[in-house]
């Protein structure tokens, strides 16, 4: 038994997008009993859909490690569930103090605890500021390749993630992780989980990340999952 747990956003898709080698790649690993769990920044409801469709993908953590998402079976908080109309309120008085309006996820509909906004470009260091503002009110912020979030509880993955495997009785330091962005830095702690791998994206972030990866992929998005894939494919035989 292996097991992957990796980000979505830009460590699994490649300009968005779920390729086809990618869901290849899933399915190969799942073959070998490598399981692969999505830890993502999205919502819920889109997390779900990945897990009940992805090959091989039996559950999946959202929004930035509040829940636990799993197929046919009732969501498991991972954080307190948070008042989210609050917190929208606060993070809109703070962007709106900045002179920068922030436009609400239109995938709102599908989260039950985070709150968060389109990114719609925005630099790290303009980012920042919004975080340093939030903190002052008591809430985190913390940005992935295509969001803002805000939220009452720190968002921290890789906590999320230790949780989950404490539950289902996999050892953590067994655990190979990966991601893209700042959202990823609790997959990245040193001492937390086995191999940490930053697709080549971090390098980017890397001013405004805490943890950095032990490792970091020539390549950016998805090609570097498929490149570890591999490997890990390989080093099974296959
Ligand atoms: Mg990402």
């Amino acid at each position: 038994m292996g097991f992957v747990a990796t980000d979505v956003d830009g460590t699994l898709t490649t300009a968005g997008v779920l390729t086809a080698a990618v869901v290849e790649a899933i399915g190969a690993l799942a073959a070998l009993d490598v399981e692969v769990l999505p830890v993502s920044g999205r919502a819920a409801g889109e997390v779900l859909g990945l897990v009940r469709y992805l090959p091989g993908v039996r559950r999946g953590i959202a929004e930035n490690g509040q829940v636990l998402v799993e197929a046919d079976r009732a969501l498991t908080w991972l954080a307190a569930p948070p008042d989210r109309a609050a917190i929208e309120a606060v993070a809109r008085e703070i962007a709106a103090g900045q002179g920068d309006p922030l436009v609400l996820a239109p995938d709102w509909f599908c989260r039950v605890g985070d709150v968060a906004f389109e990114r719609a470009g925005r630099p790290d260091s303009a980012i920042a500021p919004l975080a340093e503002a939030a903190s002052q009110r008591g809430l985190h912020v913390v940005w992935s390749s295509v969001h803002i979030h805000f939220s009452a509880s720190p968002p921290d993955k890789g906590a999320a993630l230790m949780k989950v495997l404490d539950s289902i009785g996999i050892a953590r330091r067994s655990v190979l992780t990966m991601g893209d962005a700042p959202n990823d830095v609790g997959l990245f702690v040193h001492g937390r989980f086995g191999p940490s791998v930053g697709t080549h994206d971090v390098r980017a972030h890397s001013a405004y990340m805490t943890s950095l990866p032990a490792f970091v992929c020539a390549e950016r998005e998805g090609a570097a999952f498929l490149t570890v894939a591999r490997a890990l494919l390989s080093s099974r035989g296959a």
